[in-house]
């Protein structure tokens, strides 16, 4: 995407969010020398990439919150942003605190099951900490959701706990995507099938409200079409949501009805000049993936300071997106697919992904070490 010119030190670069999408664009401006604040309502990066591996790894929650303090320093500020006023180039914290900017990057992207963002630390590793051991003393297991994380979960307990009984219900008529090629999900079937995990599609769960996440007990599932399942486990993968806590008051004019926020060919807000946005939160492209975050993350790290040292920035384009999905199928197993519709080797995405679900990648670029286990 071409170099990146330097950025001058008189303007304040604010990123709201330092998930995947924020933490790339951080680092990246860091490195730049820019002046730059990364906000976060939490204190550590939730790489949530790998809960599904928490789900069945005991102790490996421990290792999928990798505190910011030690990789941003002074650059990070710890506070959930409230509101954003784009006329006085300020952002609001709760509690009262206000942020000066010349240039704001929202990137506060999404949440919902596997992806909390309001957890303390410790809480968090309590909470994952806690799949595993109820998956542990569970014999019948049922995951509610076969898109991309329902199925990779019930990939990580097939593999890890080959005899325990995993049923995965989908309300749609083909697991992980329903716009996936035949072939992607032909082999995720597959793989699926070699399992030995039952697979309801077309069916909603009808009692989901009284079904408690993760809490081993005796439960029937029932669907709209008459099935029930009975388990000792109930997880949840029910999709996300965009978060728009940070700007749903400030910028309403700018959300599409799923809360994205509307953006140009520049990754600009509409309207706001000085306002970008990058990843979940964002309209500029249908996959809501980390990958794609991290890709327009490093758009904007090029982009930006060509825009601060008065230069025309180059449009993002969506051709760069070159992967469908990467799906982790357990530790030994995975489905990767193009864009076009090639599938690419298996031990690609093993390689890439599966064996430690990028642990050690996202340690390295946070200058880290990964805990020692217990
Ligand atoms: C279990 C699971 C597995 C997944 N696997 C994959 C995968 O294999 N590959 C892939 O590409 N994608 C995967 N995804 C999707 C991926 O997690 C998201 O697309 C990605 O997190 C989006 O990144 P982001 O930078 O837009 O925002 P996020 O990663 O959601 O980060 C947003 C950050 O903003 C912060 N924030 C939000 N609001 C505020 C506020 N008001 N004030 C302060 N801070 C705020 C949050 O605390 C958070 O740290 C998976 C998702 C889940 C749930």
């Amino acid at each position: 995407m071409g170099s990146s010119a330097s950025v001058p030190a008189d303007k304040h670069i604010v990123i709201i969010g330092c998930g995947y999408g924020g933490k790339e664009l951080a680092l990246a401006l860091i490195k730049l020398n820019a002046n730059v604040t990364v906000v976060d309502a939490k204190e550590y990066f939730h790489h949530n990439v790998a809960s599904v591996r928490a789900v069945v790894e005991e102790d490996y929650a421990r290792k999928m919150f990798i505190p910011y303090a030690p990789t941003f320093g002074d650059h990070f500020r710890k506070g959930k942003v409230t509101g954003i006023d784009v006329t006085a180039k300020k952002v609001s914290l709760e509690g009262g605190d206000v942020i000066s900017y010349d240039v704001l990057i929202i990137a506060t992207g999404s949440t919902g099951p596997m992806k909390e963002w309001t957890l303390s630390r410790e809480d968090a590793v309590k909470k994952y900490s806690h799949y595993s051991a109820e998956v542990n003393k569970s014999k019948s297991i049922v995951l509610i959701g076969g898109g991309a994380v329902g199925t990779e979960i019930a990939a990580e307990i097939g593999t890890d706990f080959p005899h325990k009984k995993v049923t995965l219900i989908h309300g749609g008529a083909q697991l992980v995507l329903p716009n996936a090629p035949s072939n992607f999900t032909c082999k995720v079937n597959c793989i699926v099938k070699q399992m030995n995990i039952h697979v309801i599609l077309n069916e909603l769960v009808e009692n989901l409200a009284d079904l408690p996440d993760g809490v081993h007990g005796s439960y029937q599932v029932k669907t709209n079409k008459g099935s029930t399942v009975d388990a000792d486990l109930v997880i949840k993968a029910t999709g996300l949501k965009v978060n728009t806590t940070a700007y749903a008051n400030s910028l309403a004019d700018h959300m599409n009805d799923s809360g994205t926020l509307r953006v140009n060919e520049f990754l600009q807000v509409d309207g706001c000049k000085d306002v970008f946005a990058i990843g979940d939160c964002t309209d500029a492209s249908a996959a809501k993936l980390a990958y794609v975050a991290i890709l327009q993350a490093q758009y904007l790290a090029t982009n930006l300071p060509k825009q601060l040292n008065g230069l025309p920035m180059q449009p993002w384009s969506n051709d760069c997106i070159k992967y469908l999905i990467g799906l982790s199928m357990g530790r030994n197993r995975g489905v990767v697919c193009t864009v076009g519709g090639w599938m690419l080797p298996e031990f690609i995405i093993v390689y890439a992904k599966s064996r430690d679900m990028m642990l050690a990648r996202f340690y390295s670029e946070m200058n880290q070490k990964i805990p020692e286990s217990k």
